[in-house]
C-alpha cells in the first residue's frame, strides 16, 4: 500500500516548495523506502514546453521526452530518481483527457461535471504512478498557493484521496514567516490565514514547514499548533540556507523524517544520508574559486528568474565543481552587448570557462557566436549546450571553413550554407504548426568516438543523454568541418547524427546536441561538466 504526502504552499510563491517536496523525498528514501514525486501545475498547458522561461523557469526534459516543470529537475536531483510523463500533471492534461472520453461516450450518457470528474481523473493520474512505480511513498507537490482558484481542484482531488485512504494521505503545508525589517520578529499570522484556507477546503495540515529567514522558536511553535490545529513539533524549521541541498539535513535535525513515519504508523529503518551530509559539509568549506561565465539572452527581467531560467545549468556547474574541490563563481554575460560594442568581448577573458547553453530563435545569436569565436581564438574551455553547439558550427563553418553567411535555418532559412537545418519530419511539423510536444526529445543513445576528450571524459563509447531540440547539423558539411578541424565525437548511431563535437588544437572546446545538465547529481556530477571544470581549474593555476 503506497502512503500519498500532499505539499502545498502557503502565505506566497517561491518560498522553496519544490526543494521542500524533494527534501522530504530524499528523507524518507534515506530510510530506505521507495518514493515517487509528482508534480501538479496548475497552467492550461499540456506541458510546459510551451511556457517561457523567463517567466517560470526553465523547461526540464524527462527520459521519456516529457517536458515539465523545473521542479522535476530538482526531484532528479535530490532522489536520483527519473521522472517521466506520468509524474508532470497540468490542468490542460486533465481536461483534455476528460473531454476527449467524453468524446468518445465513455460517460455513458451523464454529463460531466467539473466536480467530481476532474478531481476524479486527477486521482485516476496519480494511481497510474502507484501502479507504475509501486513506490511506498507518493509526494505530490500541488503547484501555487492556498486560497488560489486555479489549483483548487488538485487540492479537491487530495482531498477525496484522504477522505478514502484516511491513514494513507497526509498534507504538509509550506508556508512562509516574514520578519518585517522594522518590525524584527517573525510574524505566524499569515501562516494562521494560509492553513484557514486550506481548512475551508477540508484539508488539515499534518505538518508545517516554516520557511523564513531564521529558525523558528518554541513560543512561534506553540502559536502555530494552537492556531492551527497542529502538534508543537509538527511546526518543522526550514529556515534560509545558502545551499539548497542542506534542506534535508535540516529536515532530519527536527527529525521530520521519524514524525513522518509515526504518523503512517510506520517503523524507521536506520538514516542512510552519510554520503550527503558529508558532501554538504565539505561544500561549506570549500575556499578556492572558478569563474564560470554563462553567455545568454534571458537577461531583463532579473536576477531571480535568470537563474530558474538555467538552473539545471547551474546546478551541473555547481556539482562538478565541488567535487574538483571548487567554489563556482558564475555570471551573466549578455550576448546583445557583443552585438552591439565587439570590444566587450574582452570582458571574456576574465573567466576560466564559457558556457553558451540552449536557446531559441534569433535575438542576441550574432552576439552568442561573436563569443565563441572568441573562446576559439583565445583558447577559453567552451561548453555550448544544444543551441551552444549549433552556433559553434555555425562559427567554424563562416570563420574557419569560409563560409560567409553559414547559418542555422532557424535564423535564416535562406542561408547559403544550411549548417544548422531541420530533418524532413520536422519541416512538416514546423509547416502544419504542430509545435507543442513535437521537438527531438527525450533520451537517446550517442557513441563516442576513441579518442576525443569527450570519451575520455565519460569513460566508454556508448551513453544516452536527452535532448530537446528542432534542428540539427547537417551533414552534408560534416566532411568540411572535419576538414577544418572540428572533431564529431559523438553521433546517435541509428541516424547517423551528430551529437557531439570538438576542436582540435584547444584546451576544452566541448558542443552538444543534448543537454548532459539534466543528468548531473550533487554525488554524481556529469562527465562532461567535470571535464569542462577541470579545464577551466588549470586556467587558474596558469594565472597565478
Ligand atoms: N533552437 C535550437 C533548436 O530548436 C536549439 C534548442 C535548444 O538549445 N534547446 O534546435
Amino acid at each position: 500500500m503506497s502512503k500519498y504526502i500532499f505539499v502545498c504552499g502557503g502565505v506566497m510563491s517561491s518560498v522553496g516548495k519544490g526543494v521542500a517536496t524533494a527534501s522530504i523525498g530524499k528523507i524518507l528514501q534515506a530510510r530506505g523506502y521507495s518514493v515517487s514525486l509528482v508534480k501538479c501545475d496548475m497552467y492550461v498547458n499540456i506541458d510546459a514546453g510551451t511556457i517561457r522561461p523567463t517567466e517560470h523557469g526553465e523547461v526540464f526534459v524527462g527520459e521519456d521526452g516529457i517536458e515539465a516543470d523545473q521542479d522535476l529537475g530538482t526531484y532528479e536531483r535530490f532522489t536520483d530518481q527519473v521522472s517521466t510523463a506520468a509524474h508532470y500533471l497540468t490542468t490542460g492534461q486533465v481536461y483534455a483527457e476528460v473531454i476527449r472520453r467524453e468524446r468518445n461516450l465513455e460517460y455513458d450518457g451523464e454529463d460531466v461535471e467539473v466536480v467530481p470528474d476532474i478531481p476524479n481523473e486527477i486521482i485516476r493520474r496519480i494511481g497510474n504512478v502507484t501502479q507504475k512505480d509501486k513506490s511506498d511513498f507518493l509526494v505530490i507537490e500541488i503547484g501555487g498557493t492556498v486560497g488560489e482558484y486555479q489549483n483548487v481542484l488538485f487540492l479537491e482531488a487530495a482531498r477525496m484521496m484522504k477522505l478514502k485512504l484516511k491513514n494513507d494521505v497526509l498534507f504538509v503545508l509550506v508556508s512562509y514567516l516574514p520578519i518585517p525589517g522594522k518590525v524584527g520578529e517573525m510574524k505566524t499570522k499569515p501562516t494562521q490565514y494560509a492553513s484557514r484556507t486550506l481548512n475551508s477546503i477540508g484539508i488539515q495540515a499534518d505538518f508545517i514547514l516554516c520557511r523564513s529567514e531564521h529558525p523558528i522558536d518554541d513560543k512561534r511553535r506553540e502559536k502555530l499548533a494552537l492556531f492551527c490545529n497542529i502538534e508543537p513539533d509538527a511546526a518543522i524549521s526550514a529556515p534560509d540556507v545558502d545551499n539548497v541541498y542542506d534542506v534535508p539535513v535540516n529536515f532530519i535535525k527536527d527529525n521530520l523524517d521519524t514524525k513522518i513515519l509515526d504518523k503512517f504508523g510506520l517503523s524507521p529503518r536506520e538514516s542512510d544520508l552519510q554520503e550527503w551530509i558529508a558532501c554538504t559539509d565539505k561544500i561549506r568549506r570549500l575556499k578556492k574559486q572558478v569563474k564560470i561565465g554563462i553567455v545568454g539572452k534571458y537577461f531583463n527581467t532579473g536576477e531571480f528568474t535568470l537563474a530558474d531560467s538555467y538552473i539545471s545549468v547551474i546546478e551541473s556547474i555547481k556539482h562538478a565543481s565541488w567535487s574538483l574541490g571548487f567554489m563556482p563563481e558564475i555570471s551573466w554575460l549578455n550576448s546583445e552587448t557583443y552585438e552591439k560594442n565587439p570590444r566587450s568581448l574582452a570582458e571574456l577573458s576574465h573567466y576560466q570557462g564559457i558556457i553558451v547553453p540552449g536557446g531559441f530563435g534569433a535575438r542576441g545569436v550574432e552576439g552568442k557566436i561573436k563569443a565563441i569565436e572568441y573562446c576559439r581564438k583565445n583558447k577559453i574551455p567552451f561548453l555550448g549546450l544544444c543551441y551552444g553547439l549549433q552556433l559553434a558550427v555555425v562559427e567554424c563553418a563562416r570563420n574557419v571553413c569560409g563560409l560567409k553567411g553559414a547559418h542555422t535555418t532557424e535564423v535564416d532559412p535562406r542561408t547559403a550554407y544550411p549548417v544548422i537545418h531541420t530533418l524532413p519530419e520536422q519541416e512538416i511539423n514546423i509547416k502544419e504548426k504542430r509545435l507543442g510536444g513535437s521537438m527531438r526529445l527525450g533520451a537517446y543513445d550517442c557513441e563516442l568516438k576513441s579518442g576525443t576528450k569527450s570519451f575520455s571524459a565519460y569513460g566508454t563509447s556508448l551513453v544516452s543523454e536527452r535532448h530537446r531540440h528542432r534542428y540539427e547539423v547537417n551533414n552534408e558539411y560534416r566532411e568540411i568541418l572535419e576538414k577544418n578541424g572540428m572533431v564529431i565525437a559523438g553521433i546517435h548511431p541509428e541516424r547517423n547524427l551528430v551529437e557531439i563535437i570538438e576542436l582540435k588544437n584547444h584546451p576544452f572546446f566541448v558542443g552538444t546536441q543534448f543537454h548532459p545538465e539534466f543528468k548531473s547529481r550533487p554525488l554524481r556530477p556529469h562527465p562532461l561538466f567535470r571535464a569542462f571544470l577541470r579545464a577551466a581549474g588549470r586556467v587558474t593555476r596558469r594565472e597565478h
